[in-house]
Formats: C-alpha cells, structure tokens, sequence
C-alpha cells in the first residue's frame, strides 16, 4: 500500500539559549492511519477485545501484522508477543466475619459490613483468630519520613487501615500533597504494603469521601470474579473492606475505645496499635488459569540500542457482555481502540521519520479493564532494562474533541517528563495544566503507573480542557456526554461521518515529537524529589 504521509519542514529552535537553531524535518503523525486503525479495532468484528476470547485472537494478530508491515521487530526476542499468565478466582467469603475480644465478640455480614477476597490461587483460605493491629494510613514512605508499620512483627497478624492518605482534607498542604491524593493513599498500594510487610490480611476501612466513591462501588467492585496475574509478589492471605461503622463498632470493642482514630493517623510518629482484638473469615475459591498476550515491536536505536522509550497502550475492553439499547458488543472505540491506533500511528511516524539514537518500542498491553494487568506483568517481567528505559508514553482513551490549546498533565509535578511536555505544547502554541481532579489519583489507573512503579518516568496527557474553537463549557459538555452515555458502554463506537480525529492528531504528534528528541538525545528524564516514584529509579 502506498503512504500518503507527507514530510513538513519545520525550523526547530533546539537550545535556544545558546541560540543555535536546528534544521529538523517533522514527520506528521497520519490522521487518516490513526482513523483507519481506530475503525477497524472497533469495528464488530474485533468483538470487544475481550482478554481469552476470539475477539483477543483476532486482535493481537491483527497489531502484530500490522507492526510488521510497518516494518517494526518482534519485540520479545523473535515474536511479537509476550504471554502474561492469569488466574480467574471467582471468591466465596464466609457468610460473617467474627471479631472476637475479651469484651465480647460480634459478627459482620458479608456485603452489608465487609467484604474479603484473595489474590492466592488456593480453592480454601481465610484468616483464624489473627490478632488486630491499626495501622493507621497503612504507609511506609521514607521521603515523609513515614512508617505506620514500624516496630511490629507482622506474622500472623492483620493490619487495619484507613483510605487516601494523611495529607488529604488535613488542611497542610505540606502533610504528603495535601488533598492531591499520592500512590500511597490508594488500595492497591495498601494491600501490597501489608504482603511486603509480612501481615496476613488487612482491612481497609471504607469512608465515602477520602475514597471517592461510596460503599456501593465497594460491594459491586470486589464480588465475582476476579482476573490476576500470576506473580512472585508476596500475598496477602485476605485483602478486605468494612464499612465504616463497622469500623466504628470494632474501636469501640478495641483498645482504642473513646480516640478518634483519624485525629491519631494523622500525628507524626504514629505507631501501630495492637486492638486487643481477633478476626476469623473464610473464603472459598474457584481458580481458572488462563494465558492472554502483550504485543510489543521494536525498532532498534542506530547508537544507543539498550536505551529504550517505551510507548504503550492497552488493547483490551469488555467485549461481549450485557445488552444496552440492543447492542451487546463493547467497542471500545474510545477506550482503547484510539490509543492502540495511535501506537500503530507513531510507529509509522517513526519508520517515516528514519532511524532514531535510542531504540523505540510500541507494547500493546492485556488486562488493562481488569485491573492493569497486562503492565503490571510486563513491570514485574520487563523484557528491557527497566534502568535503560529512559520513558514511558502512555496513550489511554484520546477523546480530545477538537485540536485543544489545553495538555492536560495527569501525574503534573512527578517527573521532568512535565517539561519535555510543555516544550512540546508550547511548540503547537499550546499550555499545560495539571490534572484539576488530581484528588482522584488518576495517575494510578492507567498502564503508565506499573511503569512508574519500577521507576520509569511516564507521560500521561491529553487536551481536555479546551479547544481552539471550542470554549471550555462546550469541552466540559462533550466530555461529560462521553462519561455518561459512552464510557464503558457498547456505545462507545467509532463513527467515520462523526469523529473528528483533529485533536487526537494533535496529541500524538505531540507525543512522537516528545519520543522523537529523548530517542537523539543523551539525558535519562528524573523524577522530582518528593515523587513517590524517586526511590525505584534509584
Ligand atoms: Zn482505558
């Protein structure tokens, strides 16, 4: 097939200081590649490219293929693929959970006061009379000068713990990061906190606002099964939620009777707090095993080879599932059939462009829908030094409606991948701005954070706040459209007489002109003190 990409001359001011200016030709990333692609892993046929169905075999074929044609390497030795075993445990908790003290002992009911489950797969586990400790935050984090964990030996034992972390609503915008929510104050950092710390099971007490949603969410979210990867990790026994007056009803019974145990998790210096208490719960499981693919393509460095800039987007959605206005396929055309488009889109950018400094390589990742798992494999298996892989680009649901004057920086303040940004924005007369709901802590719920996590500074961004044309009500309007009528719904599809890719365009140009000078260039971007993430690249 012949390509229609057309090179555009662009003066470069390369170091302006020195006032050196640079010719550069600037590839275009094709807006008509990123719209084909778009169409196609959206189209029916893909069938919601479900993880383990016929929907993912026609995908993962379809990615490779096409990086081939583009005349990208098999990324993973010689394939194109990366196996990432998982395991479907589908939990039966016990119907109570029985605390026991030497005041008396009551019971909580499963859904309504508790929920438990457990990443182990093994058909029969719970915890036996393991004695209660709080925690507090449940955090270990030694650039605050933090250990909620100190001076206990965790064997046997269960942590309870509190949601978010202590900076949020304390009015001390120095106190972590204030309200912005750090990876410390999510769930899943807590229960991996608790497994490293060798505990048996911990608890998270559920509180609508420092979580951000309510109990609900909680009761629907950890029910049925559960799709994990298979991982040397250490694992907790029972990873578990109560409500918070259950919470309150355990206090009262513990040894921490008449203390506000928020007041007193907040303190510097707080120490864990054995509650004179015992929990027993059951949980019986269904285990399946399965093996889902990663694809990932590479095209090689001419100088550097082992420095690497890593570009991914997941490939996965729900495929097939319950019927909404007489359609039951989940195209996810949004969500994630526009940034898988634009890996393929880039990757043509790149081979367009010509050869690179440093190497450059496009992963497709499984299991983001499911809890991010495909990236979290890949992190605990990188296929590339992770201390050579100089960047992540990650590319999650490009919705920008029109071309924006907004980048809108998810995980703004992290790393000096912001400036490499700006840069960019700057060069497409665009500003950045960070993230106006970082309270939510969106930068831990995309593919980009398991590569933060192994210390690899990402890139997570997108216009989104408004337009050239379009004010910022008519942004807002059209976004909450998406999130209320689209997002995760089978009317999330790709309409060609209707999508208006322009924006998109703009943002991965943006994102290739960023991947294309760290891949000529020899600086590693760094986190920036104070990063939760530092610690790992170092
Ligand atoms: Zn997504």
């Amino acid at each position: 097939m012949k390509n229609y990409v057309k090179l555009l001359i662009i003066i470069l001011c390369i170091g302006c200081t020195d006032n050196k200016k640079e010719t550069t030709r600037l590839v275009q990333v094709d807006q008509t590649t990123i719209g084909k692609h778009m169409q196609r892993l959206a189209s029916d046929d893909f069938l919601g490219r479900k993880p383990f169905t016929a929907g993912e075999v026609i995908t993962v074929n379809y990615l490779k293929d096409e990086f081939k044609k583009l005349g990208l390497l098999p990324g993973n030795g010689n394939s194109y693929f990366q196996d990432v075993p998982m395991v479907e445990i589908t939990g039966a908790p016990s119907e109570h959970m029985l605390i026991s003290g030497t005041q008396g002992s009551f019971n909580l009911d499963y859904l309504k006061d508790f929920v438990a489950t457990t990443n182990k797969p093994v058909t029969d586990i719970g915890l036996e009379n393991s004695e209660l400790v709080f925690a507090g935050y449940g955090i270990v984090a030694p650039e605050y000068g933090w250990n909620d964990y100190e001076g206990i030996d965790w064997k046997g034992k269960t942590a309870v713990v509190l949601i978010n972390d202590p900076g949020f609503k304390s009015g001390d915008s120095t106190l972590f990061k204030g309200n912005e929510m750090t990876y410390y104050g999510r769930w899943t950092y807590k229960y991996e906190e608790a497994a490293r710390q060798g505990a048996e099971g911990l608890i998270i007490i559920h509180d609508t606002e420092p979580a951000s949603y309510g109990w609900n969410v909680i009761e629907s979210g950890w029910t049925g099964a559960r799709l994990t990867i298979e991982s040397d990790l250490p694992l907790l026994h029972v990873e578990s939620w109560i409500s918070g007056a259950s919470a309150q009803k355990m206090m009262e019974a513990s040894t921490m009777k008449g203390q506000d145990f928020k007041v007193i998790s907040r303190e510097k210096g707080f120490k864990p707090i054995a509650l004179d208490l015992k929990v027993s719960v059951d949980i019986k499981n269904e285990i399946k095993k399965d093996v889902s693919k990663n694809v990932v393509a590479l095209i090689p460095g001419t100088e550097r080879k082992d420095e690497t800039i890593i570009y991914s987007a997941h490939w996965d959605h729900f495929g097939i599932a319950k019927t909404i206005n007489g359609d039951s396929i989940y195209n996810g055309s949004v969500d994630n059939a526009s940034g898988t488009a634009g890996l393929l889109a880039i990757a043509e950018a790149f081979k367009n462009n010509g050869p690179t400094k440093r190497s450059l390589v496009f992963i497709a990742v499984t299991g983001e829908e499911q809890g991010l798992l495909g990236s979290a494999y890949y992190a605990e298996n990188p296929i590339y030094t992770p201390s050579k892989t100089i960047a992540n680009i990650n590319m999650d649901a490009l919705d920008s409606p029109e071309k924006m004057k907004d980048l809108t920086i998810t995980g703004y303040g992290q790393s000096e991948m912001d400036m490499y940004a700006k840069e960019a924005a700057l060069a497409q007369d665009r500003y950045i701005i960070p993230d106006p709901e970082a309270e939510k802590g969106y930068f831990f719920r995309s593919d980009h954070f398991n590569f933060a996590k192994i210390g690899i500074p990402a890139l997570y961004a997108g216009g989104s706040y408004e337009g050239f044309t379009k004010s910022i009500e008519e942004i807002q309007a059209l976004k909450d459209d998406y999130i209320n009528n689209k997002y995760h719904q089978p009317s999330d599809e790709y309409n060609p007489e209707i999508t208006e890719l322009s924006g998109v365009q703009l943002d991965l140009q943006l994102f290739f002109n960023v991947g294309l000078k760290l891949s000529n260039e020899a600086n590693f971007p760094k986190w920036y003190d104070g990063s939760e993430f530092k610690a790992a690249r170092e």
